[in-house]
């Protein structure tokens, strides 16, 4: 049996960083099982739909490496080469995040996609027929029926049933309509929905990760399976397409599981073969609520802003809810096809642990050469106005390399490099912890200025370490007496890359002038 799996958003905006995991377990199994996997683009709630979202959620999958076997693509022209996801053609940074509400425009919107695969259309407002064709079985079968409730009806049911605290659940009012009272109600063109006739007794079902699971049927509502404007509902057309396309294994979020029980009977009713389920566990906040729905929190497309690495984020991700039998944290894509195993998920909640990822984050970025996180740098660099190209940006940016834990950090840590001049805060000079005060700050940066104005070598931190450590001797201060103050005047930060290092990566004439000018900001 060929594995079929399937990740089918739906285009509602930015991709949930819970999304992305799902994605990945779909494709980490399938790739695994040397299955196919299906993108099913499920965009039945035409109120939800949000301009761009399809073409954003495929950008961001193509980013994650998350490769797939069937659904749309995304025409030539609208893929972008270079690793920055949301530059459109000029090169400017775009976020299509819009909550733009579309009319039916599903040719306009969806004009610049392409699919592949057999199992197509893969984009549901493209299915209609079919989820009518299947309702319509379901009638007659007896598993389905219309239902001509006004939503004034249907308000006063709900009133009641709160009035009395009942669970809210449809009174089956239609289904005692006869034939012919249906039949003139369609002929009239009275507004109608179609609802799945959910049968008494208990729905069991078996999921890799949760075992045996068994709902008892009265608790679910007769759910809509056709909305009055001809759309089908997700649990209609998941359903209906899980099956047209062959799909084996169900591998989807927990929040999914209630909804389980109702599919099954779709299934059942229809006389189709059960795909096997596995639910995987919700992702939680460190204080175990649900994750948070902040956009900004939760969007994968944010933490690509931030610049968490494509690496770390998945081998995070991948994390989050399982682990290998060994106890490593660092997994190559590689190593995560070959050892993710289903059967390894927890059920219990896993918690998002944002240092986590940031400490992650930092071992991927030490893993770069330094060209290569040069060249993940400069694009944040280029959004600042005091940028400019400068030959020694290597060299800083070795610097800030050991404590850079994501790529937006840089531009902060790199300032000071980059400014003509530094507009010093001259308290920080003074430092009682290092027994540096404004007197003692000047004469250390003469002394250092005398000394370094007359030295040669400035390739290596090692270089400038003799010089400058023999001031301290000759003065018989402490280290940090001289360092201190130098430091300042070559950053105005209290935290920084070490002095020996700043001076060789600013060379001696900037770092001449630095201190010069550190010099006539502590005179005047
Ligand atoms: N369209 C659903 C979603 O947005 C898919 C759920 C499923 O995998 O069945 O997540």
């Amino acid at each position: 049996m060929t594995v079929i799996t399937r990740f089918p958003p739906s285009p509602t905006g930015f991709v949930h960083i819970g999304s992305l995991r799902t994605a990945l377990y779909n494709y980490l199994f399938t790739k695994q099982q040397k299955g196919k996997l299906i993108i099913r683009i499920e965009d039945t709630d035409q109120t939800r739909q949000v301009d761009g979202a399809v073409e954003n959620l495929l950008k961001t999958l193509k980013w994650a490496g998350i490769e797939y076997d069937e659904g749309p693509v995304l025409k030539e022209k609208h893929i972008v080469t270079n690793d920055h996801i949301f530059t459109n053609d000029k090169g400017q940074i775009t976020k299509p995040l819009s909550t733009d509400v579309k009319n039916n425009k599903q040719s306009d919107m969806y004009g610049h996609l392409e699919e592949k695969g057999s199992h197509g259309p893969y984009i549901q407002s493209k299915r209609l027929d079919l989820y009518k064709k299947y309702a319509q079985e379901l009638i007659e079968k007896g598993h389905a029926y219309y239902c001509f409730c006004t939503k004034e009806r249907l308000e006063e049911m709900r009133k009641k049933q709160e009035s009395l605290k009942l669970a809210p659940q449809y009174d089956r009012f239609c289904l005692k309509l006869d034939k012919k009272e249906i039949e003139n109600n369609l002929k009239k063109g009275i507004s109608c929905v179609i609802r799945q006739k959910i049968p008494n007794g208990n729905i069991e079902f078996n999921d890799i990760i949760r075992g045996h699971v068994t709902f008892a049927t009265q608790t679910l509502d007769d759910q809509i399976l056709i909305k009055s404007d001809g759309f089908p509902t997700y649990h209609l057309a998941n359903v209906v397409d899980d099956h047209l396309m062959e799909v084996t294994h169900v591998i989807r979020g927990e929040e999914w599981l209630p909804s389980t029980p109702k599919h099954i009977h779709l299934y059942q009713a229809l006389g189709w073969n059960l795909p096997i389920f596995a639910h995987l566990p919700l992702l939680l906040n460190p204080d175990k609520s649900k994750l948070s729905k902040r956009q900004g929190d939760v969007a994968v497309e944010e933490f690509i802003e931030k610049g968490y690495l494509r690496d770390a984020l998945i081998n995070f991700i991948a994390l989050l809810g399982w682990h290998p039998t060994e106890n490593e944290e660092i997994y190559t894509l590689n190593d995560l096809i070959e050892k993710f195993s289903l059967k390894r998920v927890q059920k219990a909640g896993a918690v998002f642990n944002k240092e986590k990822l940031d400490w992650m984050n930092s071992v991927y970025i030490k893993k770069l050469s330094i060209e290569e996180l040069a060249q993940l740098i400069v694009p944040y660099l280029q959004k600042e106005s005091w940028y400019r190209e400068n030959p020694n940006i290597l060299k800083y940016i070795q610097l800030i390399r050991e404590r850079l834990k994501i790529l937006s950090e840089a531009p902060g840590m790199l300032k000071f490099f980059f400014l003509d001049h530094l507009k010093y805060d001259v308290t920080l000079f003074e430092n009682a912890k290092m027994k540096v005060d404004k007197n003692m700050a000047k004469n250390s940066l003469q002394f250092a200025n005398d000394t370094l104005k007359n030295h040669e070598f400035w390739e290596k931190d090692e270089d400038l370490k003799v010089p400058l450590l023999s001031i301290v001797e000759k003065l018989q201060i402490k280290n940090g007496q001289l360092l201190w103050p130098l430091r300042v005047a070559l950053t105005n930060e209290a935290f920084s890359p070490g002095v020996f290092e700043l001076l060789a990566a600013y060379g001696k004439e900037k770092s001449l002038q630095r201190i010069s000018e550190a010099l006539m900001t502590l005179k005047s």
